[in-house]
């Protein structure tokens, strides 16, 4: 008799982009063999969890069939990669998603151990496999990627081992600026740990965007710390080596130079919810998925709704990076068959919420998460319902403010962009960060440790108000907290713990 292990399986969807068929399968391979929930994750995909051993193989298989794996979704390789879900420029996000979906075949390990394992598939007669990019021993450590198309950073590109944010010119994609060393994870109590921002090194013309790629990744192979896991991501090698070192380094491996980096400018992280008219002519609708949890209760039957809506079989579902769904690529035609779905179910989309829940993240933390020490998911709403009577006495109902939890400092909620930020130390116990920038451009810093819920309105609530009495036009919270002088900025991560 075996007990009875439960998994988590996360999928790799380069871009967020599923077809109707495929939501529709995850949405069957929840209910049966999962605990009836979806969760979108921060990097554009979907975790199931609660699947039994013995249903792993079922799930996989089933997956595959739908044409989605899992392969380098986990591990010491390059994870899914991320790209701005673009609703209104169709014609330019289907580029640039190419582009994520290129680099992100590239970059797949070549073993067929998946395909033995899972998909039954023969085994290799003599073992041996040829992996070209990763070699015998892969990376030090896990490899990000997210490509943004300003003026939106939804990808949040500064907190990619390597951003590529797009450059445009009357509508047509030049290339990609390229910045690196950026990661959120760290350890409590270990300065040598540090969230960190990707800094740009450089313009790459757009046909070489994948070579640029493999090259800064066999780079990280190469040169990331291997006797140390803490140390070993990318950003500490960057730090560690240089700059300089880098751009030389990265031009000597591709033969060519990267060319100075292009203008850009980003607006905010965040997505736009609701209807949308693409450029040619396609609705988009993104709808407001509390942190990303896809599930049926008795007031709100948001899954079997999206489920409706998967089976008309209309465009695309488009996972945003902030947890969110678009369905995308909407004819004119079917418009109003949509809008009955979302009627009948009473979907939500950015309108029904406060600015600050809108743009609220969580990670899953417990209780399915191994290496969690607090509650995320499961208690930032709460926090944001007692947040939303401050803001509501202050005047601020409609203002964004980033607020984002992780239930430990491995940061997969990206909490320290957040203007707010909460990273769990135990029970009912958080460390509170202030300062991070409203279009991921800076990181927050520590302003409070080891809280629990009533300290934690008790710091807020004065600063919230003397926000909504003091601020200058325009000001965002994270931009006002710096000034009025309750925190410092913080513009590289090696400055995040002094
Ligand atoms: Fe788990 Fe920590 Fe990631 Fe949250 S941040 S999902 S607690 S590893």
């Amino acid at each position: 008799l075996e007990p009875a292990y439960q998994f988590m399986i996360r999928v790799r969807l380069p871009g967020g982009v599923a077809t109707p068929k495929q939501w529709l399968t995850m949405d069957e391979l929840a209910d049966q063999y999962g605990n009836e929930t979806l969760k979108l994750t921060t990097r554009q995909t979907f975790q199931m969890h609660g699947i039994l051993k013995w249903n792993m193989k079922k799930s996989i298989q089933a997956m595959d069939a739908a044409l989605m794996d899992t392969i380098a979704a986990c591990g010491d390789v390059n994870r899914n990669v991320m790209c701005n879900s673009n609703p209104n420029q169709s014609a330019l996000h289907a580029e640039v998603y190419d582009w994520a979906k290129k680099v992100s075949d590239h970059l797949l390990p070549r073993t067929n151990a998946y395909h033995e394992i899972w998909l039954d598939e023969e085994k290799l007669v003599d073992g041996k496999e040829d992996e070209p990019i990763y070699g015998p021993v892969y990376l030090p450590r896990k490899f990000k990627i997210g490509i943004a198309v300003p003026p939106s950073n939804d990808v949040d590109v500064f907190s990619q081992d390597l951003g590529f944010i797009a450059i445009v010119k009357g509508g047509e994609l030049l290339g990609f600026n390229v910045a690196v060393g950026g990661g959120m994870g760290m350890t409590h109590g270990d300065t040598a740990t540090y969230p960190q921002l990707a800094r740009v090194i450089g313009f790459c013309p757009v046909e070489r965007t994948v070579d640029v790629a493999e090259k800064i990744l066999t780079i990280q192979r190469d040169y990331g710390n291997r006797s140390n896991r803490k140390n070993a991501r990318f950003k500490y090698t960057i730090d560690r080596f240089g700059m300089e070192w880098i751009r030389e380094e990265l031009n000597d491996r591709l033969g060519w130079s990267l060319e100075d980096a292009k203008d850009y400018h980003f607006e905010s992280n965040g997505d736009r919810y609701g209807w949308m008219k693409g450029e040619d002519g396609h609705w988009h609708h993104t709808f407001f998925i509390q942190n990303g949890r896809i599930k049926d209760s008795e007031n709100y039957r948001l899954k079997e709704g999206l489920r409706k809506i998967a089976e008309t079989n209309t465009g695309e579902f488009r996972l945003t990076p902030n947890q969110n769904v678009t369905l995308s690529m909407i004819p004119e035609e079917k418009k109003a068959e949509i809008e009955g779905i979302i009627d009948e179910y009473e979907l939500m989309d950015g309108e029904h919420n406060s600015a600050i829940r809108r743009n609220s993240m969580a990670c899953v933390a417990l209780p399915t998460c191994g290496l969690a020490m607090a509650e995320s998911e499961r208690y930032l709403p709460s926090l944001i319902d007692k947040l939303e009577e401050i803001l509501d006495e202050a005047g601020l109902v409609e203002d964004e403010i980033i607020i984002r939890m992780s239930g430990c400092p491995n940061g997969c909620s990206r909490p320290a962009l957040g203007e707010i930020g909460f990273i769990g130390k135990a029970p009912g116990k958080y460390n509170m960060y202030l300062g991070a920038g409203f279009a991921g451009e800076r990181l927050n810093k520590l302003y409070r440790e080891n809280i629990g819920e009533e300290e934690i309105l008790k710091e807020l609530k004065p600063m919230l108000f003397h926000y909504a009495q003091d601020r200058e036009d325009q000001e965002k919270f994270g931009d006002f907290v710096i000034r009025a002088g309750y925190i410092e900025a913080v513009h590289d991560g090696q400055d995040f713990h002094s």
